[in-house]
């Protein structure tokens, strides 16, 4: 159930409704929220305060989405939501660090991106705090940057099933985490992923070369450079 806050909504969905989509969220409305909402699943979008302070209270929130926030610059309060499995960040441009993550224990699953279609990236000091996330089972990073360019801490997530990274990490970081990291992954760490582009000259599928700056490949028309490419990066897992 999607209400926009700012324009005429109705109190008792937003009491009674176990999934909420919440627009427009204004520092007026905020306490009228945080006493009447029970949802288990909650998206909040546009959010327009400067504090997330007082989220604890929505104790009934399991998954949430927060997107969208242009003045937000700590989730320490949504650290004490001890009961969250999901957690959602999408479009925080002041967000900087992850500090306090690590208390959400229940916490299962976790995506980080930035604005959507590539606009401005998140933009955080580091991906440490997220390593001390002890069930994290499920990872996702898209458009992302971190001032301690190293992702290979990542290697500490003992329980992580799936990670989803976008085409923007150092490629020896990434076949460090496929070599030790495989076995666990449902789906593995690769040299290339293909992908529903076509070939421009003979229509083939092409791949996209894992790494940061890297080529997207036709395996047809640009069979050695494909063939030398997937050889490295399995010599820099072998490396690793
Ligand atoms: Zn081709």
């Amino acid at each position: 159930m999607m209400l926009c806050l700012d324009g005429q909504f109705s109190e008792q969905e937003l009491s009674e409704r176990d999934e909420l989509d919440l627009r427009n969220v204004s520092a007026n409305i905020w306490p009228t929220v945080l006493s009447r909402c029970k949802a288990n699943e909650l998206r909040l979008y546009n959010l327009k305060l400067a504090s997330l302070e007082g989220i604890d209270r929505l104790t009934n929130t399991r998954r949430l989405t927060l997107e969208w926030a242009k003045k937000i610059e700590t989730l320490e309060p949504v650290s004490r939501l001890s009961g969250l499995t999901y957690l959602a960040i999408g479009d925080f441009p002041r967000l900087r660090h992850l500090d306090g993550l690590e208390k959400l224990s229940e916490l299962t699953e976790l995506r980080l991106s930035g604005s959507q279609g590539g606009g401005s990236p998140l933009r955080l000091e580091s991906i440490e705090p997220v390593t001390r996330i002890s069930k994290l089972t499920r990872l996702s990073l898209a458009n992302a940057k971190f001032e301690i360019d190293d992702i290979t801490s990542l290697v500490r997530c003992t329980h992580l099933r799936h990670l989803s990274l976008t085409n923007q990490f150092d490629r020896s970081q990434v076949a460090f985490l496929a070599s030790r990291l495989n076995k666990q992954l449902a789906e593995p760490l690769t040299a290339y992923v293909k992908t529903h582009l076509r070939c421009m000259k003979c229509n083939s599928l092409t791949s996209m070369f894992t790494g940061r700056r890297m080529p997207f490949l036709c395996p047809a028309c640009d069979t050695s450079r494909f063939e030398k490419l997937t050889r490295q990066f399995e010599q820099m897992m072998h490396n690793a």
